[in-house]
């Protein structure tokens, strides 16, 4: 039986979008799939979702075309700043200053609204020839024989390939209907995702400040707007998210302080719940989970959609070489070299940012100690700083040639 492309993506959120252009690079023809309807996902209005996207990240949108098309829109991040503080008290006096000056690269990431990024990679697609992208299109079951992946669609359809790619987001079927079972916990945190104007110039630098019932990032956009990611026990974040507008920022002001002066909401107000999930496989004969499909960390860090891009660069470099030297890009062997690439990058993630959520949101005053010395240590260790910074910018490990900002 002929198949219908060589590349089949169920999911097609930030990271399928990407996958699906950055395997057209190569030479793949790819059948994209989404549930959802493009103009909704395409929608231009600011809806106030924005993510930072690491220096490595924007190397790599460079070389797929997309950079030019979002540069204009996108933030610079200079400085970031991290410290400890409680509602109405503002933040402690031991904090941690990363300044971009101390590394060569430039700035260590981009603001980026969602809307940007979106039309971007929806736009490229549809100017592809070698993405055939459906969109109201759900995939209701797979099957994996020796020589093919095929998925059936909701319409009774059938569609064939050499490899499945799996970017179906947390709850993964594509994973669960392959037997990949999953490792993780309810954060029982929620995240409250907003945009706010304000008065003074946030001079290009994201706040982290870590509240005892979870992190509180600040984090600039262009036009004197900044994006919100504010974390909250689920319960709590259910009653603001219940208020009206003013309500609502009269519970942000008092964990903001006034270093930005006045401050009023911008668009829409989201909430996402928190959990971590890990695949405890990526792969599978011609099977590969990429990006929340595989792993869905805690957006304390802001490395959910950056760990994703760094998945699809590593994919695509191991499926270009192994199609060079004439392999089956769906067999085990070929997946595997993908999944050990990633694997210990993706788990130090995972187990890194764990780690700090469970350190810095609580109140008890002897670890609230511990680590605002420790924050102290770091900020006046310039190597220490340096190796962090570093690491914010994606620039550690041994980097894919897209994050290099190099072509395949
Ligand atoms: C509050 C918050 C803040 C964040 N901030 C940042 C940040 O600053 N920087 C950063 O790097 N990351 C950030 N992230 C993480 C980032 O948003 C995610 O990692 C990323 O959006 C995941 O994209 P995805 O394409 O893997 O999955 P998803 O966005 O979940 O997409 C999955 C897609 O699969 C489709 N789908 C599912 N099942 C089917 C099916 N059966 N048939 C057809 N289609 C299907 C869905 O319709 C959906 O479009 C943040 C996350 C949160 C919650």
């Amino acid at each position: 039986m002929e198949c219908d492309a060589d590349i089949i993506i169920v999911g097609g959120g930030l990271n399928g979008c990407t996958a699906a252009l950055a395997l057209a690079q190569i030479g793949q023809d790819v059948i994209l799939i989404d549930a959802m309807p493009k103009e909704i996902l395409a929608d231009p209005a600011f809806d106030g979702r924005g993510y930072a996207l690491a220096l490595t990240s924007k190397n790599m949108l460079n070389v797929l075309g997309l950079w030019k098309e979002v540069a204009e829109d996108s933030c610079p991040i200079l400085d970031i700043k991290v410290s400890d503080g409680r509602a109405g008290e503002g933040a402690a006096p031991w904090f941690v200053h990363f300044d971009h000056t101390e590394i060569e690269e430039g700035p260590m990431g981009y603001m980026l609204e969602d809307r940007f990024l979106r039309q971007a990679l929806l736009q490229a697609i549809d100017g592809n020839p070698a993405i055939r992208h459906l969109d109201k299109t759900k995939v209701i079951d797979q099957e994996i024989t020796a020589g093919m992946a095929s998925v059936i669609l909701a319409d009774g359809k059938v569609l064939r390939s050499k490899l499945l790619i799996g970017c179906d987001g947390r709850q993964s079927q594509v994973a669960k209907r392959a037997g990949i079972k999953r490792s993780g916990w309810d954060y029982n945190q929620t995240s409250l995702v907003c945009a706010i104007s304000h008065e003074l110039p946030h001079k290009n630098t994201a706040h982290q400040f870590f509240m005892p019932s979870g992190p509180l990032a600040i984090l600039p956009l262009n036009d004197n707007k900044s994006s919100i990611v504010w974390t909250e026990t689920t319960a709590r974040a259910a009653e603001i998210s219940a208020m009206n507008d003013a309500d609502y920022m009269a519970c942000l002001r008092p964990c903001f302080g006034d270093f930005l002066g006045e401050i009023s909401l911008q668009g829409g107000r989201y909430s996402y719940p928190l959990n971590l999930t890990l695949a405890d496989r990526f792969v599978d004969n011609r099977l590969a989970l990429v990006g929340d499909a595989a792993h869905g960390v805690h957006p304390l860090a802001g490395q959910g959609l950056n760990l994703g891009l760094r998945d699809i660069a590593a994919l695509v470099e191991v499926l270009a070489t192994a199609a060079r030297r004439g392999e089956d890009i769906g067999a085990l062997d070929v997946l595997s070299r993908f999944q050990q690439w990633r694997r210990f990058d993706t788990s130090s993630s995972v187990a890194s940012t764990d780690i700090i959520n469970k350190l810095f949101s609580n109140d008890n005053s002897t670890i609230r100690i511990m680590r605002d010395l420790g924050m102290g240590l770091i900020n006046s260790t310039p190597f220490a700083r340096r190796g962090l910074m570093r690491q914010a910018a994606g620039l550690t490990g041994d980097l894919p040639k897209l994050l290099q900002g190099k072509m395949i």
